[in-house]
């Protein structure tokens, strides 16, 4: 199996998962259609799934064209299917999801939407977060609570460390920024941001992130870090009212 990562919109990113054998594929948040329709025409893939993270329009807006075009079926939570163009296949939390590629566990990870999902492949190693966790970031909260948040987040940093980290967006040299704010003594970050700068000049994608890297270096994954906490002037000690700040600064950032 191999991923093909797809640039759509201004700074999204879409997925294909295709088997070089079966040529079998299936796209995650497809932003748009015609960028899909390139890597597809060009491999030669038969589009069997659409697998959406949640409902904005920047992570469904090609379901229909492509499930015009392919009659692919769409996966999505199913909590949230009166929002997902075209769902066909609704899913839970907790779910293992077996298809003709791969199968996947479904995490319920509410905070940026209400209906958010992230979707673990274990054979892939391979975490797609979509716009909860990104690299060195996490979205933002529109529908949930600052709990909510701390709790998705909280459920995608026990994954083994060295798990793949696909997110929606190219958001992460923005995010780097505040991290250096709040962090400025972070070795390992300085280390990432280097790499960061060298991919962006080779223009190269910044995705996938390593786990490991996100829980040294994502400010948002360290909230119960001491001298973070001091900083912020948080004297309670807790990680959410931390966490809670940090997206409160980085809003308006
Ligand atoms: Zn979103
Ligand atoms: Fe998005």
């Amino acid at each position: 199996m191999k991923i093909i990562t797809v640039k759509c919109l201004i700074d999204n990113y879409s997925y294909i998962i295709f088997n070089e054998k079966t040529s079998i594929a299936i796209a995650i948040d497809p932003s748009e259609a015609d960028p899909i329709i390139t890597e597809i025409e060009k491999k030669n893939l038969k589009l069997k799934y659409i697998l959406n993270t949640h409902h904005h329009f920047d992570h469904v807006g090609g379901n229909s064209k492509l499930k015009g075009k392919y009659n692919c079926k769409v996966a999505g939570f199913g909590k949230d299917k009166h929002r997902i163009p075209e769902i066909d296949i609704n899913l839970k939390d907790g779910q293992k999801w077996k298809n003709e590629l791969f199968e996947c566990e479904i995490l319920y990870v509410p905070g940026h939407t209400s209906g958010h999902i992230s979707i673990y492949i274990k054979e892939l190693n391979a975490l797609f977060t979509g716009d909860t966790l990104f690299s060195l970031g996490c979205g933002r909260i529109f529908e949930g609570t600052y709990d909510q948040m701390f709790s998705s987040l909280d459920k995608l940093k026990k994954f083994p460390k060295n798990t793949k980290i696909y997110c929606g967006h190219e958001y992460t040299k923005k995010n780097s920024d505040f991290c250096l704010h709040i962090d400025p003594q972070n070795p390992n970050l300085i280390n990432k941001i280097n790499d960061i700068n060298l991919n962006i000049k080779n223009n190269k994608p910044t995705i996938p992130s390593i786990l490991k890297d996100e829980l040294e270096c994502n400010i948002f994954l360290r909230t119960d870090n001491l001298e973070i906490q001091k900083q912020l002037g948080i004297n309670s000690g807790d990680p959410i009212k931390t966490f809670a700040k940090l997206r409160d600064l980085k809003d308006n950032f």
